[in-house]
């Protein structure tokens, strides 16, 4: 069932409390796609009542980012997560969210602030707030929902390592679970925003996950100098790629490495016809 009100949300959950059911949140932006799916199918697997939002949210935004071009199928997203088994699709307006008129900005409303270490690397580094605006948005849906058990998947690793530092650090009573990425055949990581890709877009973007497998391949034949593991990754660079980062850290708590070892995560961010990838990949 699709719902737009907090309210509606509120009455169904209070319905399954009472009943004794395990409720199981999946947050999303939409554009629904197998990697969203893998998410919801988990959560059925692993709850009585499942909830899938549908949000794009725009105090994650930056200005000059994508808000208003974001893709939005809605129709299609209520569909395909009820396929799998989603209970209820929960998709406010920014206002329901926020409230009428409240100005979006840290100045007049309150935000979750996750630690300045975690958010000042990587992706926190050129989205400058949008873990702020990320973790204001998911503590307001676990709080909203009341979920047991909140589903994630780790092609966001650093939000992933972010929402559990503060689920931990704020006491929120959730259980995190985080998915493993889903990928096309090719290896290109899904993501709603490949659909700004033309198909020699998606070509280009292939290299993002060759570097990891490659990288991941050399580490497996004992390289583990993280300085010469990032030099491999510069034979499939082209005037196509944009590099933003390619960095290796502690998978719990994003510290920097300059050895590999089995703890450590590879996460690039690259832009292909401007288009803004991630992807990253464990090496154990
Ligand atoms: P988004 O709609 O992009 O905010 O993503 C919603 C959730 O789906 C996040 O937890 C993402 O990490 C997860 N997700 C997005 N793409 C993938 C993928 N290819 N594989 C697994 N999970 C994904």
């Amino acid at each position: 069932m699709l719902v737009h009100k907090i309210s509606e949300v509120k009455d169904a959950v209070n319905k399954w409390r009472g009943e004794g059911l395990k409720i199981g949140l999946v947050p999303t932006m939409g554009a629904l796609h197998a990697g969203h799916a893998s998410l919801i199918k988990k959560a059925v697997e692993t709850c009585d009542k499942v909830i899938v939002s549908v949000f794009v949210n725009p105090i994650q935004f930056c200005p000059g980012e994508d808000y208003n071009e974001y893709p939005r199928t809605l129709d299609k997203d209520v569909e395909l997560a009820e396929s799998i088994g989603a209970d209820l699709i929960f998709a406010p307006t920014p206002d329901e969210m926020y409230g009428a008129g409240q100005r979006l900005s840290n100045d007049t409303l309150a935000y979750v602030v996750p630690p300045f270490f975690y958010v000042n690397k990587l992706c926190g580094k050129s989205r400058v707030g949008h873990f702020d605006g990320v973790c204001t948005v998911v503590a307001k849906l676990f709080n909203i929902t009341g979920a047991d058990y909140a589903f994630f998947g780790q092609k966001d690793a650093q939000q992933l390592v972010i929402i559990k530092k503060f689920v931990k650090d704020l006491n929120f009573p959730i259980e995190i679970v985080s998915c493993p990425i889903v990928r096309e055949e090719s290896g290109l990581a899904l993501s709603s925003r490949n659909k700004y890709l033309t198909e020699d877009g998606k070509k280009d973007a292939l290299v993002l996950s060759k570097i990891l497998f490659n990288i991941k391949a050399c580490y497996e034949k004992g390289i583990t100098d993280v300085s010469a593991l990032k030099e491999t990754a510069f034979s499939y660079l082209t005037d196509k790629h944009d590099m933003e980062y390619l960095e290796f850290v502690d998978k719990n708590d994003l510290e920097d490495k300059t050895t590999a070892d089995n703890d450590t995560l590879v996460l690039i961010a690259c832009r292909v016809e401007g288009v803004r990838l991630i992807d990253n990949i464990l090496l154990a």
